[in-house]
């Protein structure tokens, strides 16, 4: 690992630190974070930081709250949007019960425990997000809207886009924290953007995600916008995904290619596709959390509907992207930002890893473009749908043996009871849409 004990504590007093943020996520995804003062880093790093768990959404019950946090010292950051001088930095942290044992509410360590079942086979996980987000405009009491002045679109560059220059900050700020930068651009709708980063192994992946839902929002908040990763914010124009490309590794070498294949990719490549294709519908929940997740997921607007893959095809749920060799990678479109990042790389992976244990093989390709298909094509070639609502999904994860051991007996019954609390509170709610349609006509 890159740091030690002392590295991290000799860090904090030359850099000029002030506070670290003692960071976690909680099983909905939500960043946490306890502030220490620097007086109290040699405790940190030694893991004596303590918390109280009973307020945390999925965390444990009264009786049993104390947690302690594992900082990983890698994870070691400055923030560079605080202050220059008495600075801010952040660590990652596990969470620990008292006893000694990993916390089994954590999603970090779910991942881990997904990690460890690869690397048991001989593989390490690479995952490289795409992520899509909105910035709005915020009213005169600073209040997020979902208006926006910009009229760009995908690839475009405007000089009048505000956009543009916040992200240009927020490119800048992640490189600062040791982010590659791969690609940023606008995306498809009004308001829309992309920032793509360098891969990287999935726990490292996640938390960067983490990283960067952190830094969108609080850059674009300085530039008096709204940053969201909510994924259908407005009807009618394309969602934000967030595309997950998985890889492999094995001794180095990516376990996905195989050039002698007519399409490149190996055997396990093949057995990876169909293990995600098996589960998908049992990980949507996850990959897909929200009631307006499913909102995105709808034909028309580049997000997925339909159970193939495809080396081409972009209106597949699974896609092979051109790169060979060492970018050789399954890309998953489904995913979108609102999920928690480490529970999604947990379920991807088992799923894949499923498919790789039973020796599956995956469908035949689908070329042609399923949205132009009719219901009854596509019912002969087999083609199934993600589900339809959260609802359908939190009932497919419920069946689903593989996702629910991957998940664990803790975080399954808290997510689920969350799920269906959120369920049943939009079930109940009466929209405008069924004012605006039935009030007058019955
Ligand atoms: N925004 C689309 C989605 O919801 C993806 C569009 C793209 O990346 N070309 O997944
Ligand atoms: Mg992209
Ligand atoms: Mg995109
Ligand atoms: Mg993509």
């Amino acid at each position: 690992s890159k740091y030690t004990k002392e590295d991290i504590i000799r860090l904090v007093r030359e850099d000029d630190v002030e506070f670290i943020r003692m960071q976690f996520t909680d099983i909905f995804g939500q960043l946490k974070n306890v502030a220490i003062t620097a007086s109290q880093i040699e405790k940190a790093v030694n893991n004596e930081i303590m918390i109280d768990g009973s307020s945390i959404e999925g965390f444990v019950r009264i009786n049993e709250s104390d947690q302690y946090l594992r900082p990983d010292l890698d994870t070691f950051t400055i923030l560079p949007w605080r202050p220059q001088h008495g600075k801010v930095a952040r660590l990652i942290c596990d969470v620990y019960n008292p006893d000694g044992t990993p916390f089994a509410g954590d999603p970090r360590g779910v991942l881990k425990k997904v990690l460890k079942r690869a690397a048991d086979m001989g593989y390490s996980f690479n995952v490289g997000p795409e992520c899509e987000f909105f910035l709005f405009q915020t009213d005169e009491d600073g209040n997020p809207t979902t208006t926006t002045s910009d009229e760009a679109g995908y690839f475009d560059l405007g000089p009048l886009d505000h956009g543009e220059s916040t992200r240009r900050e927020i490119c800048l700020a992640l490189e600062q924290m040791g982010f590659e930068i791969e690609a940023s651009h606008h995306e498809v709708a009004a308001g829309q953007h992309e920032i793509d980063f360098r891969y990287a192994d999935a726990l490292t992946a996640a938390d960067n995600i983490m990283t960067f839902k952190l830094a969108v929002k609080t850059l674009a908040q300085k530039n008096g916008l709204h940053a969201t990763f909510m994924p259908k914010p407005v009807f009618g124009i394309n969602g934000s995904g967030m595309h997950t490309n998985m890889s492999l590794f094995k001794d180095g070498k990516n376990v996905f290619a195989d050039p002698s294949d007519k399409r490149g990719l190996s055997k396990e490549a093949y057995s990876f596709i169909a293990g995600v294709l098996a589960h998908v519908r049992g990980m949507a929940a996850i990959t897909n959390p929200l009631v307006n997740s499913y909102k995105r997921l709808v034909p028309g607007y580049e997000a997925p509907c339909y159970l193939a893959w495809s080396a081409s095809n972009r209106s597949a749920l699974i896609r092979i992207p051109a790169s060979r060799g060492m970018g050789t990678r399954v890309e998953l479109r489904c995913p979108d930002p609102s999920c928690n990042p480490y529970l999604n790389m947990a379920v991807c992976l088992a799923a894949g890893l499923d498919g790789i244990e039973k020796g599956m093989t995956p469908p035949d390709e689908i070329t042609e473009n399923i949205f132009a298909m009719d219901a009854a094509t596509r019912e002969a070639k087999g083609i199934r749908s993600l589900p339809g609502t959260l609802k359908e999904a939190v009932d497919c994860l419920k069946e689903d043996e593989v996702i629910c051991t991957a998940l664990g007996e803790h975080v399954l019954s808290q997510y689920v009871e969350g799920k269906e609390k959120e369920w049943d509170a939009y079930r109940t709610h009466v929209s405008k849409w069924e004012t605006d349609r039935y009030l007058v006509m019955y």
